[in-house]
């Protein structure tokens, strides 16, 4: 099979040709439709995540059929399944006892620890596989595997903040504005300085206020979400926020954060991060896509031209998500 390849940190992914990967018990081989680009794909490849495995196929938000199966698997061959970021979890650490899988001392990241989908096959743990909802192409959903799991479980984390803030607008905010609109939310988005175009496809998607993120909003925030990797942006946000209102860190890599006066926190605001995502999360939000319904806005790139689309997203080149067909 085709693959697109990381072997050395901070070089282009490398074109191969590899053998098809062979499902192991509790396994599925996927033969992958597409799969979503997101941000963490950069972090990997740039070596900001600490323990990748290499060589490693990234990729985690992957569309696609169940082609064969390992022992002890119940899906039904031909089925569409949806592989996420989290790809495995040990089970019995006292997080994944309590709930929060997402913070298992021991998991299998796709894309990461285990092979993704920027190849023309994978294998996936079947436990950890989404079914995809009929409402939507391949190429839409994708985009939901990661940026939308995680954009909704980083929402969720901000409450019932009435005035919200999204700092950077790419493939998560896009779908977080849709939900937070259908919930009835005041969105306010701010993007680089000058980059009128993505203000305004935040507008055209409901917030009422757009700007840069070194402006201040015309209402106070009760929560925000940051989702550019940017510490610099903390102390902007929480600047723009009233009493008691919560700020919520979306990535899983982030510029070191500039010192910043007591005052900014002070007065019960919250702030937190949000790490990966728990199958429920996964459940939860792909269940309720269809029924706002979100519409995802995607630019697609060939496998081989992946290199150029994670160029393209490290410069903010499009709108919304990208996706790579296989
Ligand atoms: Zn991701
Ligand atoms: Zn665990």
């Amino acid at each position: 099979m085709h693959a697109m390849v990381l072997t050395k940190l901070k070089s282009p992914l490398e074109w191969m040709d590899l053998p098809k990967p062979i499902p192991g018990k509790g396994q599925l081989l996927i033969k992958v439709h597409c799969c979503g680009l997101c941000r963490t794909d950069l972090h990997v490849i740039d070596g900001e995540l600490t323990h990748p495995v290499l060589p490693i196929i990234p990729g985690h938000q992957i569309v696609g059929t169940v082609v064969e199966k390992g022992i002890e698997t119940h899906t039904l061959l031909g089925r569409r399944v949806g592989v996420p970021w989290l790809g495995g979890t040990c089970g019995h650490c006292h997080y994944c006892l309590d709930g929060r899988e997402n913070l298992c001392d021991a998991p299998l990241y796709t894309g990461y620890h285990t092979n993704g989908g920027f190849a023309e096959f994978c294998v996936a743990n079947e436990a950890y596989c989404f079914s995809i909802p009929d409402h939507y192409p391949d190429i839409q959903a994708a985009p939901l595997l990661c940026a939308g799991l995680i954009g909704s479980r980083a929402l969720r984390f901000t409450e019932q903040g009435r005035n919200l803030g999204l700092y950077g607008f790419g493939a998560a905010a896009h779908i977080v504005i849709q939900i937070a609109r259908h919930q009835g939310r005041s969105v306010f988005v701010f993007t680089r300085p000058g980059d009128i175009e993505t203000q305004n496809f935040a507008k055209s998607l409901g917030a009422i206020w757009a700007g840069s993120v070194d402006d201040l909003p015309p209402n106070k925030l009760d929560a925000a979400i940051i989702f550019a990797p940017s510490g610099d942006l903390i102390p902007k946000a929480l600047k723009a926020t009233s009493k008691g209102a919560i700020v919520v860190c979306a990535g899983i890599h982030m510029s070191d954060i500039p010192a910043f006066p007591y005052s900014l926190l002070w007065e019960e605001r919250t702030l937190r991060s949000v790490a990966n995502l728990t199958r429920r999360d996964g459940e939860e939000f792909l269940e309720l896509a269809p029924r706002i319904p979100v519409e995802t806005s995607v630019t697609t790139y060939s496998l081989r031209k992946v290199n150029a689309a994670l160029d393209d997203l490290r410069h903010g080149r499009f709108h919304g998500a990208a996706v790579i067909t296989a």
